[in-house]
């Protein structure tokens, strides 16, 4: 994520990100694009609060990025259950949120290299992606109940 986005996050909240080391050359230290700005800036909001009332904090992020098409934000420390349902909530709503621009999104399947990102219209056809079918499991929760 480019410095001019995640640098306010960063500093916003001092607790939850101060073990969080650059990942680049370039000092970036969110692996993923600048269209979940955000949604990490309301998930960093949540977990600083939490972080920053017991000192030392009960725990801190160790990694921010994309895999598999969806935001996973790694912690190390004392997790609460609270915690953890904020975590897999942002993870839950980053694949309806196109990583690269912030416009509503879907899970996308690069046409050669098979990567897995979650994408608007215009960025998946601009970098070479298709839509990717539902997942079996998904289609049966989708069906369910619908006779
Ligand atoms: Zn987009």
């Amino acid at each position: 994520m480019k410095k001019a986005f995640e640098g306010p996050i960063l500093r916003a909240n001092p607790t939850l990100y101060s073990h969080l080391q650059p990942r680049f050359a370039n000092d970036e230290h969110f692996e993923c694009g600048d269209g979940w700005a955000a949604l990490i800036a309301a998930l960093s909001h949540k977990l600083e609060a939490v972080a920053s009332t017991t000192i030392p904090a009960a725990f801190r992020a160790v990694q921010v990025k994309q895999k598999l098409g969806s935001l996973r934000v790694y912690v190390r420390g004392n997790v609460s259950e609270e915690v953890r349902e904020s975590l897999d909530a942002a993870r839950q709503e980053s694949v309806y949120i196109c990583e690269k621009c912030g416009s509503a999104g879907r899970l996308h399947e690069h046409r050669s290299s098979g990567w897995i990102r979650t994408l608007c219209v215009s960025c998946a056809e601009a970098d070479g992606f298709d839509p990717r079918p539902a997942q079996p499991d998904r289609q049966g929760e989708d069906h369910a109940g619908c006779d």
